[in-house]
């Protein structure tokens, strides 16, 4: 049997050993580490995608709009038989769509590698067609890892030296609502997680936590999504708010009023984390001292190779790190979820959010991030 045979095998029985549920015989583990991938230069990466819309299972409230739906896009890479997933996800506030998304990947020339673990040069090409487009070289990013991942039988957490049990606990997402609807959506998670995260931002914030602390008293972290416009009265809510058992406060005020976020990053009991002032690698330098952390997505920074970077450039300056999603599937949840070990705080319930999810990768156990023992980022498809 050829090497590369025998990988494909293996990668078929970890697959069918993690659907049976079997311990013991994962690609991963001891005995079964496979050899090293050795690239023949014959075959060529390639890339196809489809639209993919995301239906969401409530509609989804913040400071600046309502939604039931999500674009996005699903692509894949195939490579001499291994098929990498990823994933493009589009919330209107990022200005991207299906067809910029579709656009875009329409111009990427995979087939001009030959070598997929030369991911520097893959993925610099695919950032240099264009300037922004962020979640649809996030895509391209992801099914590249996914798939390189798959070549070596590693999952990334391994690749880059994490350990899978140092995962935290995620957040799980209420939007702004009704007292009512806030009760209910509480009640239906409160037992499943070990820290909540409650959007607020607009003039109902005292009433949403306070109809959140009759049903419980888990940890809350509080995103205002630049909501809120007064320094002072931002400060004044924050100390209430620690008052209220909420451990953090994501983006404040608007991203431009950086000198207020600041004034109230000096004077916080709370850490304050930057999220939509902060998209990508080279963001940071220009935030830093405003804001205690940095919020790490997928779609904003371009994917995995980035955001592994951001989350190491950050803690270098002293700064603290969350990883966040949009809403997607279970594809870029785990890619993200992925580098989580690393982090303060994770925001990945993205998955979870959607009632049409096409894999089954990163899972909550007890509340806290289950990273699968499966090749490139874990995920199977459904
Ligand atoms: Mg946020």
């Amino acid at each position: 049997m050829q090497r590369r045979d025998f990988l494909k095998t293996a990668a078929t029985a970890t697959a069918g050993a993690a659907i049976l549920g079997t311990a013991g015989s994962c690609s991963t583990g001891n005995k079964n580490i496979p050899s090293p991938y050795i690239v023949s230069g014959k075959p060529r990466m390639k890339l196809s995608f489809f639209p993919y819309e995301l239906q969401l299972q409530h509609v989804f409230t913040v400071a600046s709009y309502s939604r039931t739906t999500t674009p996005d896009v699903q692509v894949e890479i195939e490579y001499d038989g291994f098929v990498g997933y990823g994933e493009a996800s589009m919330p209107p506030y990022l200005g991207q769509t299906v067809e910029s998304v579709t656009t875009f990947l329409q111009k990427v020339n995979l087939e001009q590698f030959s070598d997929p673990f030369q991911m520097d040069d893959i993925l610099t090409y695919v950032d240099s067609l264009s300037p922004g487009d962020a979640a649809a070289k996030a895509a391209v990013d992801i099914a590249l890892h996914d798939l390189v991942g798959k070549l070596l039988g590693a999952p990334w957490y391994r690749i880059w030296g994490l350990n899978p049990e140092k995962a935290p606990n995620t957040t799980f997402t209420i939007g702004i609502d009704t007292p009512d609807v806030v009760r209910e959506k509480t009640r239906e998670c409160a037992d499943k997680f070990k820290i909540l995260k409650v959007k607020v931002g607009l003039d109902n914030d005292y009433e949403m936590i306070e109809t959140i602390r009759e049903i419980t008293d888990l940890p809350i972290a509080v995103d205002a999504n630049q909501g809120w416009t007064n320094k002072e009265k931002a400060l004044e809510e924050i100390f209430w708010l620690k008052e209220h058992g909420i451990v953090m406060v994501e983006q404040p005020m608007p991203k431009e009023m950086i000198d207020d976020i600041a004034w109230i990053r000096e004077r916080s009991p709370l850490p304050i984390y930057a999220d939509e002032a902060i998209q990508r690698l080279a963001d940071i330098p220009s935030i830093k001292g405003a804001y205690d952390g940095i919020n790490i997505k997928l779609m904003k920074c371009t994917g995995m190779r980035e955001g592994w970077k951001m989350a190491n450039y950050a803690r270098a300056e002293g700064m603290r790190v969350m990883v966040g999603c949009m809403t997607e599937t279970s594809c870029a949840c785990s890619a993200a979820a992925q580098f989580s070990p690393v982090v303060d705080f994770a925001d990945l319930d993205g998955n979870l959010l959607i009632s049409n999810d096409r894999f089954t990768g990163m899972t909550v156990v007890d509340g806290k991030i289950t990273l699968p023992d499966r090749p490139g980022i874990g995920v199977i498809k459904l």
